[in-house]
Parts: structure tokens; C-alpha cells; sequence
């Protein structure tokens, strides 16, 4: 059998061209893509109360795409010794360290920030514009070299003082916020950063716990009147979060409401279904994490949960899945059933995330792969020799998928939890 991990290949303008003929799929599309918060979704926001350190957690708490793991500290002076007193000093001050961007960077007149912070501060800046304020933005990603040079540029001497004092309104090379593509640091009037405090601009972001801010996804970054958090409060920096993040922050949960982060998403009904059938506790703490990518541990633990929780069968030769993970019954019986014959012989890569063509073909093998009239439906970019064809063709033919896109199927992109859920609950409410 064919392994689930082959790459898509690029289509050619032929299978273009029998679009014409293909039958599109109806009904909702799975696609989840960035969209500006409905305004139901940004009253909720701006009616939000933070206190200071909330405000710091709403970040340090946060679900955000484009980030890749934190990686080890990186060097600051050359010396080990002073470099490990220089953390020290600035995690007592409340720095920690941020991951690195892991995908592409949007360029705002030169300030380079994730994808959906550009969009909140091209948003942000018009409605200051509209409200009589001009504001921009200095600086937006920095690396964590060129943190490192900022840092050293002033540092005077290496004494636990010179250090202290430096930190005070630089961070540690590695704990920028700045790194993570997130942070903003904004200007208006006079263009000095030190006088922003004093400025109407800042007065309309301010205002009403920084309702105008929160409104397009921003919280402030080092408010005034927090615990440590690193630096000295720095009124100029924002930090976006989004909405989820905003009213996951404040948010309470209920035996009728556990998650914070799905009433705003298409796949609500579906996750209260994946909950209502304990196939799902969520991801963590209050969260379902609509957004966030599945891995093929948490794809093989759904599909084994939606199962029953049958016993697990045959041994498996895989070295990345321990006795005793969350996971292995789950892998065991896949195994056993035909429906993963892992990556290679020896590995199931438990924590990679799994395409829309693999979680289909595992989901069209679950089903006990059903012969499909092959072409009875086509999305222009499924290649109809690749391994996942005839999977998603029943998927399609089905309805357990409705494409992204009336012609689209995205088999190379990532699912997330949230189409994750959606998968499964057509496929448990399929006629046997
Ligand atoms: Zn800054």
C-alpha cells in the first residue's frame, strides 16, 4: 500500500481545462483563512476589561500562526558566562524568551510583520486616520542579531548594573517580542518615541482600557502597571493577538461552553459534536485550537476514539511511537486495520503535522476504501494519479469534503483541528 506522505505534484493546464466538466461540490468549504473580526466579534473585543497583566498574558498565552519552536538562546557577547548572567538578570525582570517566524513576513511600508499584524496595522492606522490621528510604525520584526547589536550598541560595561540599566528599554537578544513578526512599535506627532505617552494619538489608543487597539487585534505590549515584564512600560509597543486571543483571555468556561476559541468559527457545530462524543478534550486549558494544525498523533487518536476505542492489535515497528504515549493504542490499531503504514516502515512522525490528502486517504481507509467512479467529481489541484486521488474523490463524492474552494481541494496544505473536526463528523453522519 501506498504511504500517506508522498508529495503533491503541480497540475498541468489540461486537467484545467476538464474543470468544465467536473461536478463542483456544494455547501460550505473547509477553508479557515485569516478574515477581519466580524463586527458581532469585535464589539465582544472592544468590550473586554484586561487588567495590566492580563494584558501581558493575553500575548504570552496566545494561539498564533507563523511561529516555529523557541530554539536555544542565542549568543549575545561571545562570552558564555557573561551571556548566561545577562538572561538571568533579564528573566528576573520578566523577560522570556519568543519564538521565530516560521513562515513568510508581510512588508507595511517596510515594516515587516506576520501576515494577519499587517492587516490589523493597516487597519489600525486607517482608523486612526479617519479618527484625526496619524500614526505609523517604526519597526515591526527584528531579528536576533540585529537585536544583539541594538543591545550591545549601548550596553556600558558588563557590571549586574550596566546590565540592569540596559534592560530597562532593550530586551535580551532572543526575548524580543520584536522577533516573533508580532510586535509594533508606533509613532505619531513629533515622531519620538519617548514623547508618544503625551500624544492625542495615544490617548484614542489608550482609551476605554484600549478599546481602539483591541478593536483591530492589538493589545498593549508593556502597559503601565504591570508585574515585571521586562522592560520599563513601553507605551509605543502593541502587540496583535486577535480577536480569539482577546476574548480567550478573559473568557470563562461552562459545562454548555468549554472552549474559548470556536463560537466565532464555521466549524463550531462540528467541535461541539467532536466534544459531545468524547473524542476531543480540546488542546489545552479552555482551548480547542481551531486553528492550529493537526498532528497525525492527534488525527490517528480522533479516528481510534470515533472507533470506539478499539484494543489495540498487531505490534508495530515504529520507533517514534513509545509504549505509552497518548497515542500508541491509537497508532496500533490504525496499523493493524490497514489505515496507516506510517512513513517509512520504521516511523509514523507522530508530530508532524498532516495534510487535507492525508487525513483524507486515513478517513477513506477507515471507511474500508470504497471504489469511487473515478472523475465523478474534480478540484483542479488533485493530481489523478497521486496517491490520495481515489480518497478524496469518495471524500468528495461523499460530502465528508467540500473542497476549499468550489474547485480546490488544497491536498498539500496543512488540516487544522478545526476541518479536522469537520472531517469526522461527516464521516460519522455518513448513510452506511
Ligand atoms: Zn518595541
Amino acid at each position: 500500500m501506498k504511504r500517506e506522505s508522498c508529495i503533491f505534484t503541480r497540475l498541468g493546464l489540461g486537467v484545467v481545462a476538464a474543470l468544465a466538466t467536473a461536478v463542483p461540490p456544494t455547501g460550505l468549504v473547509e477553508a479557515s483563512l485569516p478574515q477581519p473580526p466580524l463586527a458581532e466579534d469585535r464589539g465582544h473585543v472592544v468590550a473586554t476589561r484586561q487588567t495590566p497583566d492580563e494584558f501581558l498574558a493575553t500575548f504570552d498565552d496566545a494561539v498564533l500562526p507563523g511561529l516555529g519552536p523557541i530554539g536555544p538562546a542565542p549568543s549575545i557577547t561571545g562570552n558564555a558566562a557573561v551571556d548566561a548572567r545577562i538572561r538571568a538578570i533579564g528573566e528576573a525582570r520578566g523577560y522570556r524568551r519568543r519564538p521565530l517566524p516560521s513562515g513568510p513576513l508581510e512588508s507595511v511600508n517596510g515594516v515587516l510583520l506576520q501576515p494577519e499584524a499587517a492587516a490589523g496595522l493597516r487597519s489600525l492606522v486607517a482608523a486612526a486616520a479617519a479618527a484625526g490621528h496619524r500614526i505609523w510604525a517604526t519597526s515591526g520584526y527584528r531579528s536576533p542579531a540585529t537585536q544583539t547589536s541594538i543591545f550591545l550598541g549601548k550596553l556600558a560595561g558588563t557590571s549586574d548594573a550596566a546590565i540592569d540599566r540596559r534592560l530597562r528599554t532593550v530586551a535580551v537578544p532572543g526575548y524580543s517580542k520584536h522577533h516573533t513578526g508580532y510586535a509594533i512599535d508606533i509613532r505619531a506627532s513629533d515622531g519620538r518615541l519617548f514623547s508618544f505617552r503625551n500624544t492625542a494619538a495615544y490617548a484614542w489608543l489608550a482609551a476605554d482600557n484600549f478599546a481602539n487597539a483591541k478593536a483591530h487585534g492589538f493589545v498593549p505590549s508593556y502597559p503601565d502597571g504591570s508585574g515585571p515584564a521586562g522592560p520599563d512600560p513601553e507605551p509605543w509597543e502593541l502587540v496583535w493577538v486577535g480577536a480569539e486571543n482577546i476574548l480567550c483571555g478573559v473568557f470563562e468556561a461552562t459545562a454548555d461552553r468549554p472552549f474559548c476559541d470556536t463560537a466565532e468559527s464555521s466549524f463550531a457545530a462540528d467541535i461541539d459534536w467532536l466534544l459531545a462524543e468524547g473524542i476531543t478534550t480540546g488542546c489545552r486549558d479552555g482551548r480547542f485550537c481551531t486553528r492550529a494544525m493537526v498532528t497525525r498523533a492527534e488525527a490517528a487518536t480522533f479516528l481510534w476514539r470515533l472507533a470506539g476505542r478499539p484494543a489495540a492489535g498487531a505490534d508495530i515497528e515504529f520507533v517514534d511511537v513509545p509504549e505509552g504515549a497518548f497515542y500508541s493504542d491509537a497508532v496500533r490499531w490504525m496499523f493493524a486495520e490497514g489505515i496507516t503504514t506510517g512513513t517509512t516502515r520504521t516511523t509514523f512522525e507522530p508530530d508532524r503535522p498532516l495534510t487535507r490528502a492525508e487525513f483524507v486517504t486515513f478517513l477513506w481507509r477507515d471507511a474500508g476504501s470504497p471504489p469511487v467512479e473515478p472523475g465523478s467529481v474534480s478540484f483542479v489541484d488533485v493530481d489523478s494519479a497521486g496517491f490520495a486521488a481515489a480518497a478524496i474523490d469518495w471524500a468528495a463524492a461523499t460530502g465528508v469534503t467540500t473542497g476549499t474552494s468550489k474547485f480546490t481541494f488544497s491536498p498539500s496544505t496543512a488540516a487544522t483541528r478545526g476541518q479536522a473536526a469537520a472531517f469526522l463528523h461527516r464521516l460519522a453522519t455518513l448513510d452506511p
